[in-house]
């Protein structure tokens, strides 16, 4: 006998008909002599219904009385959930997340996990029955008893957390789609099945936009080995595996932030290529790319930065064997590129740098909590190191710096973050799986927003003090950019430093930002809104050259303009104008061959 924990989200629950198809789904189970926990999320658009409400009432409502209203969606299911399993004679008792001890941080509007309290579960699932608990809500302290919320789309979360709590055989997620597919399929309908998945992959996929699956519950299932899958309430087809490694061991005290870094990362063989002035005009990146792949060279970091006038910058990093011929090749460039420049000093330029590496810190746990990356950045300049480069993703911050500098930034981050075991060297190339094909999937996100800091003074600390800052005040951001370039601005060496966030953080970085520039001597700060993020994930891009400049290559196929580029190891991203997302989107989903013939369901 297996207990198995199922999620079904909105869609699957969105009428009386829906709840009772869900409750036959249900009593399958348990007649196959499973032990089950459900977990559900509001029926259909209840819970867009009621943040409708509020904004009717209030432009700015108190994030606890939201957390008080969104809750209720949850309640509605479960109990009419816990009826229609009465009816077909199974047992089952419909429970809030206080009552099954689901305890958060007090943060409103976006708490984290703490702790799950299994014993009444536990002890409903012995008497036999089905325990359907509320989704996406928890219970600040057993003394406070504030309702809190997870965050919207958090019921995955609420799932995966009590099959790890309650060491379940199986978290399955019911939606919409047949499972996890290489794009969303309302924006590109030749999307296709994937069967399985690495946990990784997935992060960086959540993360990126796709919101098939909360980006914490991925977390959580990886932290904790949970076997988790992902696949239609409306067949009885197999869905989507989410495959993670064998974790350690961990404790259940502190369950979403205890480890926010579980390892520190370095290679000692990086060099750099900077294009500088470069002008900003679709193809420019395939260019380079496409030249670079043909010398068949494995570039790791890409940054493009914003650009100042109408050129760009943009610098990478590949193994030091292979410097002499990616700059030759960049050299070869920059001539071609030459005469659009009104002087002579706004030239096309490359700069190289021979003695570089790069040192990263990885882990889960750091989605979501701007705090981490910023504590990279401030322990690197306590140790006097100069961040070159910075790339991040959810799960990992990266950061090139001079060679000379790598033991010492390796021993202030593994104390800084407790990392006891040894940093992880990564040799050249390491293919972790040899998929066929090296992107799994594609993603597109509308709701970040673009923020530049001109003018930022260059020495250590300043990175840090920023990103101090917006942590401070709750703002995760995603990609990060400093440009190549140097500006004298009286007498003092500036770059500028670009960055995308959500949306709705962007006004409340802005200002934090602007009443900060005086101090931080950097100059004015603008937002950029309507932009998009198109992004490519697959752990078989590593190590394997060619793949950006076949995004690239896509994105100017379309005579599409990128303002930003920027990579992790398993990802890339490219920020292009709002208008041009779905189109860039599609454009490289199909560059990769990642259509499929048949046309994917969507249930709802
Ligand atoms: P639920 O209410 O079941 O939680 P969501 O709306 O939160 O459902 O998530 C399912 C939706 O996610 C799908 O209907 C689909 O439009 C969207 N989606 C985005 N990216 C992907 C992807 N890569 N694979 C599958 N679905 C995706
Ligand atoms: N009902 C919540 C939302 O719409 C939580 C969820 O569905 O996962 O965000
Ligand atoms: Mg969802």
């Amino acid at each position: 006998m297996a207990l198995i924990v199922q999620k079904y989200g909105g869609t699957s629950v969105g009428s009386v008909e829906r709840i009772q198809a869900v409750a036959q789904r249900v009593l399958k189970a348990t007649q196959a002599g499973n032990s089950l926990v459900v977990v559900v999320s509001a029926m259909g658009k209840t819970t867009d219904g009621l943040v409708k409400l509020a904004n009717q009432i209030s432009t700015s409502p108190s994030r606890r009385e939201m957390d008080m209203l969104l809750s209720t969606g949850e309640q509605v299911s479960i109990a009419l959930l816990s009826m229609a399993l009465q009816e077909l004679g199974q047992p089952a008792i419909s429970l809030t997340g206080a009552q099954v001890g689901i305890v958060t941080e007090a943060e409103h509007t976006r708490a984290r996990i703490l702790n799950i309290q299994p014993a009444r579960i536990e002890r409903h699932l012995k008497d036999g029955k089905v325990v359907v608990v509320a989704g996406f809500q928890g219970i600040s302290s057993t003394t406070d008893l504030e309702i809190t919320t997870l965050g919207r789309g958090g019921s995955d979360t609420s799932a995966v957390a009590l099959a790890a709590a309650l060491q379940a055989d199986a978290c399955e997620i019911y939606t919409d789609v047949p499972g996890i597919l290489t794009a969303d399929p309302r924006i590109v309908p030749d999307a296709q099945l994937m069967t399985d998945i690495t946990s990784d992959e997935m992060l960086e996929l959540a993360s990126l936009g796709a919101k098939v699956l909360h980006p914490r519950a991925v977390e959580i299932a990886k932290n904790y080995g949970v076997t988790l899958v992902v696949r239609s309430s409306w067949t009885d087809e197999p869905g989507t595996r989410v495959v993670s490694p064998i974790p350690q061991l961990r404790s259940l005290e502190g369950l979403e932030i205890a480890h926010p870094v579980d390892a520190v990362e370095f290679d000692t063989d990086q060099a750099k290529v900077a294009l500088l002035r470069i002008p900003d005009r679709p193809g420019i990146a395939a260019r380079l790319f496409g030249e670079i792949a043909v010398q068949d060279l494995d570039v790791d970091l890409i940054i493009q930065s914003i650009h100042e006038g109408n050129t760009n910058d943009i610098a990478f990093t590949v193994t030091q064997h292979s410097l002499n011929r990616a700059e030759a090749v960049a050299a070869a460039i920059a001539p071609a590129l030459r005469g659009h420049a009104a002087t002579p000093l706004d030239e096309a330029e490359v700069m190289v740098e021979r003695q570089m590496a790069k040192v990263s810190i990885a882990g889960a746990g750091m989605i979501g909590r701007p705090g981490v990356a910023a504590q990279m950045f401030s322990t690197l300049a306590a140790a006097g190191v100069n961040i070159q480069m910075i790339s991040t993703s959810e799960v990992k911050v990266s950061c090139a710096i001079a060679a000379e500098d790598c033991d010492r930034a390796i021993a202030a981050l593994c104390q800084v973050f407790n990392i006891a075991s040894s940093p992880v060297r990564l040799s050249a190339p390491q293919v972790a799986e040899s998929h066929a094909t090296p992107v799994r999937g594609a993603a597109l996100d509308v709701n970040q927003a673009q923020l530049a800091i001109r003018h930022v003074p260059d020495r250590p600390g300043m990175a840090a003090s920023i990103f101090q800052l917006l942590a401070d005040h709750n703002v995760s951001v995603d990609m990060i950019i400093q440009s190549q370039r140097c500006r004298l601005i009286n007498g003092i060496v500036t770059r500028d430093i670009a960055f995308t966030v959500a949306q709705m953080d962007a006004i409340a970085a802005q200002k934090a930002l602007q009443e900060a520039a005086p101090e931080l001597g950097c100059g004015e700060i603008t937002v950029a809104w309507a932009i998009a993020k198109v992004s490519i994930v697959g752990i078989g891009m590593v190590g394997r050259p060619g793949i950006a400049a076949r995004m690239f290559e896509a994105i100017a196929h379309q005579q599409i303009n990128i303002q930003m580029i920027a990579t992790s190891e398993i990802k890339i991203s490219c920020v292009v104008a709002e208008a041009d997302g779905v189109k860039a989107l599609q454009s490289v989903h199909a560059a990769f061959g990642l259509a499929g013939r048949e046309t994917i369901q969507i249930s709802a």
